[in-house]
């Protein structure tokens, strides 16, 4: 199995707080993995570490061979390849629709204006938002704002896309919209990482669900392993709350 990603002994600490602990994480090309925990558990820690929103205090994040902590590598590089969506969709709030999705294209990947257009409509096309090309951000919907900033990472054409809590921010009627969305990116082949509390979700379309808890992965595992079958009492107990 190719590896995109490799996380090797992760470590972060916020000052004298240790939010990671000695984290061993990778992710083959293709799959879908779900991370799932209680609030404060480091997950999105975890993530922001992955794509280097936060530097962190020890280990290695082997991609493409190289330790990209490595000070010769470069980041800049290793960013664009990985795409990310927030609960809070972090779009541009100036700009419209379609120029929330060629920004990337056109600034990072040196596409023409034309060029970038064609490939954000056609992703637009892709999670249903091909007819709000003119819109600004406010005058969509929650649901309509992740589609447009699911679009908008995949326009990078990304080696991986990363999830945080996607739907979180979502009122309930919008949050089947998304998770369609990213139900047809997960079948299309696409590696993911999601961290959310959709466990139908997770439960359904993931390959791997990682279960964090305390800034360590407690268990990991086949959904039907870690759904009916968790080994650790941690995970059945945050499991009893989804039932
Ligand atoms: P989760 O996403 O699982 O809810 P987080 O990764 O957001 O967890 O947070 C894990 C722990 O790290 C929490 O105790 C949180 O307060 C702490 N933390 C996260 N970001 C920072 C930060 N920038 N500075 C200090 N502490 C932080
Ligand atoms: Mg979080």
């Amino acid at each position: 199995m190719e590896k995109v990603i490799d996380v090797q002994h992760l470590k972060k600490s916020f000052g004298q707080h240790e939010v990671l602990k000695d984290i061993d994480f990778s992710v083959n090309k293709g799959e879908v993995v779900c991370i799932i925990g209680s609030s404060g558990s480091g997950k999105s820690t975890l993530l922001r570490c992955i794509n280097l929103l936060e530097k962190p205090t020890a280990g290695e994040i082997i991609y493409n061979g190289e330790n990209v902590l490595d000070s010769k590598h470069d980041i800049f590089k290793y960013r664009s390849k990985l795409g990310m969506v927030f609960q809070q969709f972090n779009l541009f709030n100036n700009l419209d629709v379609l120029h929330n999705c060629t920004v990337g294209p056109v600034k990072i990947l040196k596409k023409s204006q034309q060029e970038a257009e064609k490939i954000a409509m056609g992703y637009l096309e892709q999670v249903g938002m091909g007819k709000f090309i003119n819109a600004k951000p406010d005058q969509l919907s929650g649901g309509q704002k992740q589609r447009v900033a699911i679009a908008r990472a995949l326009t990078m054409e990304p080696d991986a896309l990363l999830f945080d809590e996607p739907t979180s921010a979502l009122d309930p009627e919008m949050v089947g919209e998304v998770l369609k969305v990213m139900k047809d990116l997960a079948n299309s082949g696409l590696t993911m990482i999601v961290v959310t509390h959709e466990m139908e979700f997770a439960r359904e379309v993931s390959d791997r669900v990682i279960f964090m808890d305390q800034g360590v992965i407690l268990e990991q595992g086949a959904p039907e392993e870690i759904f009916y079958h968790p080994k650790e009492d941690r995970t059945k107990q945050f499991l009893e709350r989804y039932l």
